[in-house]
């Protein structure tokens, strides 16, 4: 039996280095973050239907989406934001799946940044969701640590996305990484976690 894993938490949380560690155990990880940007990148198989509802000037000349130009725009109107999520949204979904399908190994793990948000939908696909949480303050550190980003940017991305406690609440487990949780003892609370959850055979556990 395989077990479906929805790992997701706050920008800046630590998803991305919680899903390495499960990618080093064993289990297939599902990045679907990456997939939304190979959809959009130069040649990304959701550009034209982006540029027939949205216009060509949304695509930059490289090809690829003008992702400054798209942020504002559904920043600033909630129907663009669904108009847009209307079309890559069943084009992510559809290559989760392929993914999902073609792994072999005993656990996957789905990175979904904004599965709480998407309630039910995400909810019903796995068995089991891993939050991984940590303090605002310490979202805000490391995602101003990132090229182009200011406290500001950083802000209003939190408050887009759900509250922690909305999050705890739909975890089956919960990963606290705070400040001054060193990367050995979160990656040993991941493998101790996989094992928990019967996970334990797959390879790099035990
Ligand atoms: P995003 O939502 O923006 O994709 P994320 O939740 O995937 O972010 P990561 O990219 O895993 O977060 O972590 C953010 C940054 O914080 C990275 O540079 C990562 O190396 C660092 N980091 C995460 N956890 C720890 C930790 N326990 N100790 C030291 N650095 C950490």
């Amino acid at each position: 039996m395989r077990m479906r894993i929805g790992l997701s938490g706050g920008i800046g949380s630590g998803k991305s280095t919680v899903a390495g560690f499960w990618r080093e155990a064993g289990a297939t990880v599902i990045d679907t973050d990456a997939i939304s940007r190979g959809l959009t990148a130069t040649g990304g198989a959701a550009l034209p239907a982006i540029a027939a509802e949205f216009g060509p000037q949304l695509i930059r000349a490289d090809g690829a989406l003008d992702r400054d130009a798209m942020r504002a725009l559904v920043f600033a109107d909630a129907g663009a934001k669904q108009r847009l999520e209307a079309i890559l949204h069943p084009m992510i979904s559809a290559e989760t799946q392929a993914q999902a399908a073609a792994a072999t190994t005993s656990a996957i793990v789905f990175d979904v940044p904004l599965l709480v948000e998407a309630g039910l939908r995400w909810r019903q696909r796995v068995e089991r969701v891993l939050i991984v949480d940590c303090a605002e303050q310490t979202q805000l550190a490391r995602v101003m640590q990132r090229p182009g980003w200011t406290r500001e940017a950083a802000e209003a991305v939190i408050r887009q996305q759900a509250r922690r406690a909305q999050r705890r609440a739909c975890a089956d487990a919960v990963i606290v990484n705070d400040e001054g949780l060193t990367l050995a003892t979160l990656r040993l609370q991941v493998l101790a976690l996989a094992q928990r959850w019967g996970c334990g055979t797959i390879a790099g556990i035990g």
